[in-house]
Formats: C-alpha cells, structure tokens, sequence
C-alpha cells in the first residue's frame, strides 16, 4: 500500500489528502489545528460524494487515514510528501528541513505553494519541488510541477495514477504559470470594482456567461486562434494583435489594498451567493465540475 503525508491540512491540504486516500492510499496528517480532524472529515465527505461520479468505473478500496502530533511519524515510509502550511515563507522554511530529514530518501517532497519559486522554498540540504494544485483538489487534475526535472518524472507518474495532471514548468517563476495568468485577471477586477464599473457579481457573470466556458474547454490560444477563422490565428493576431498594445489594461498597477476596497469586495461578494452556505457552494461547485469534467474531452481525468 502506497503511503502519503500530508503535512498541513486546510483547504488545500484536505483536499490532496482526499485525493489520496480515494485512490487507495494510506493518508498521514500532521496539523497542530485541533480542529483538523474535522475540518478533513468535511473535505472527504464533499469528495465522497463528488469523485466517483467522476468516473465509470469503480475507484480503489480507500486507503487507511491516520492522525499524528509527531510531523516525523507522519512522514515515515511515505512515498509523497505534501506540504500545504499557509503561504509564508518562514513558516515553509521552518517545516521543509523537518520533512526533509525524516523523509526516506526516494521520497517526493511536494509544497503547494501558489507563488514562491523551489529556489526560494529550498534552504541548503532540502529539495522540495512546487507541486501547486487547484481547489477542491480532490476533483480539479491540474497540478504545476516545477524543480529538478528526475524528481519531477517521478512525481508526474504518481500524479497520474490518481487520476491529476501534471504540467511541467519549463523555468521557475513567481506564481508559475496559471496564477500568473489569474492575477492579471485578479488586478483588473479589483480596478473594476474599486473604480465602481462593475460589482463582484457582474463580474463573475462576466467570466461565467462567456468566456470562463470557451476557455474550460478549449483555453485561450486554440479558442482565438478558431476565432481567425480559414486564415488561422497569424489572421486573429493581425486583427488583435495590436490591440492589446493599447492602454486598456492598468497594467501592473494594483489600487491601493485598504481596509475599504476590502469591505467593498467582501460586501458585494458575501451578498452575491443569496442564503447559499459555503457547503451549498461547494455542492453546486462540485456538480458542475464534474459535469463539466466528464461533458469535456481533452481534460486529464
Ligand atoms: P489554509 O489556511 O486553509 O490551511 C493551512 C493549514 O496549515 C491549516 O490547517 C493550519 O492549521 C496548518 N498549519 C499551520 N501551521 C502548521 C505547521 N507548523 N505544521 C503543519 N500544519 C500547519 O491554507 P490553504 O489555502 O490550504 O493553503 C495552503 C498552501 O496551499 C499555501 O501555500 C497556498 O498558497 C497553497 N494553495 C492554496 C490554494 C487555495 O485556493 N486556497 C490553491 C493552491 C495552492
């Protein structure tokens, strides 16, 4: 039976350790949050319901998840180790040596970090890669590799078998390659919010009404280049191209991150989903990507 450590266990953590354990592997939590256990129990049982509706087939008998107060006993023997603490690079540089030393030697240390290149992450003697996933974990396959390319191999193989999809960073950069993407998006939506275009809610129909579908299902550069119609995207890029030259983006200026444009962001977005919990929520998230995942070809599960 295949072992994997989860060394920190909120929403993402959760989420990896759900992953595992449906597809058969025995699961190792370490999280000094006295709430972990339950907080997981949530995550799973949302996963329960949602990944073998992803699938024709039956999934693996589930495997054995284990609690531990000792960070050390919950890597022992584990081929994966996943580190998901909150993003802060001393408390990741604090965790990673303690991973790498009780780790076993052929072992995959994986952080989840959504921003921080392994050249920030590692300290001397530790040789974590970026292993960044996309939330809910246990149902999204995207994973964004980044590191030593060996380690990387091997970390993409046992990706697959459990049913993600590993996309390999050709370089290390800040925020990899689709929060890259995301913050350019993120930047302009704060803008149009602050500056009064557009409320939070007007936005999403924005992404969810139009191009949030093209881009589920055929991504950006094969959707336009469809769009250039016979003459093919060289066509859409003369046509467009030059358009995004022009000052329509602000570009890398962010509004000022004040106490109001948060109350305004949080306001507009807390009223947005009516008498909806955040576990309806994440219900009507995980029905529609599920449907979304099985009505797609080209998706890695
Ligand atoms: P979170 O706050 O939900 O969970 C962090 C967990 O780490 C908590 O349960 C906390 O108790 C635990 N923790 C704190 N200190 C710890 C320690 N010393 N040892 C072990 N556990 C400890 O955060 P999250 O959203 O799950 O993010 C975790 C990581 O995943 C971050 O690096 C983040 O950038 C990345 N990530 C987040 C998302 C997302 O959408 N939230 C997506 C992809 C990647």
């Amino acid at each position: 039976m295949s072992k994997a450590a989860i060394i920190g266990s909120g929403v993402i953590g959760g989420g990896w350790a759900a992953r595992f354990l449906l597809n058969g592997w025995d699961v190792a939590v370490f999280d000094p949050d006295p709430q972990a256990e339950r907080k997981i129990g949530e995550v799973l049982a949302n996963a329960r319901r949602a990944l073998p509706a992803l699938y024709d087939r039956a999934l693996p008998a589930e495997g054995k998840l284990t609690f531990h107060t000792d960070l050390a006993e919950a890597v022992a023997g584990a081929e994966w180790i996943q580190e998901s603490v909150p993003e802060t690079l001393a408390l990741k540089h604090r965790i990673l040596p303690e991973i790498q030393q009780a780790a076993e030697p052929e072992a995959v240390i994986g952080s989840s970090t959504s921003g921080f290149k392994p050249s920030e992450l590692n300290a001397p003697g530790t040789r974590a890669i970026v292993a960044h996933p996309f939330n809910p974990v246990y149902l999204l396959p995207l994973v964004e590799l980044v590191g030593d390319s060996a380690t990387c191999a091997q970390a993409a193989d046992i990706l697959r078998g459990i049913g993600m999809y590993p996309l390999t960073v050709r370089k290390e950069i800040d925020a990899h390659i689709a929060d890259r993407l995301l913050e350019a998006v993120w930047r302009e939506a704060l803008w149009l919010v602050k500056d009064g275009i557009a409320t939070t809610g007007e936005i999403d129909e924005s992404i969810r009404m139009g191009f949030g579908i093209r881009w589920a299902q055929m991504g950006l550069f094969e959707t336009y280049r469809i769009a250039g119609g016979e003459a093919g995207m060289a066509h859409f890029m003369a046509q467009f191209g030059p358009a995004l030259s022009w000052p329509w983006t602000k570009l890398m200026d962010v509004p000022e991150f004040n106490d109001d444009l948060v109350d305004l962001i949080a306001s507009q977005s807390d009223a947005q989903s009516g008498h909806l919990s955040i576990r309806d929520l994440e219900r009507l998230r995980d029905d529609n990507v599920v449907g979304m995942i099985r009505a797609l070809r080209r998706t890695g599960s």
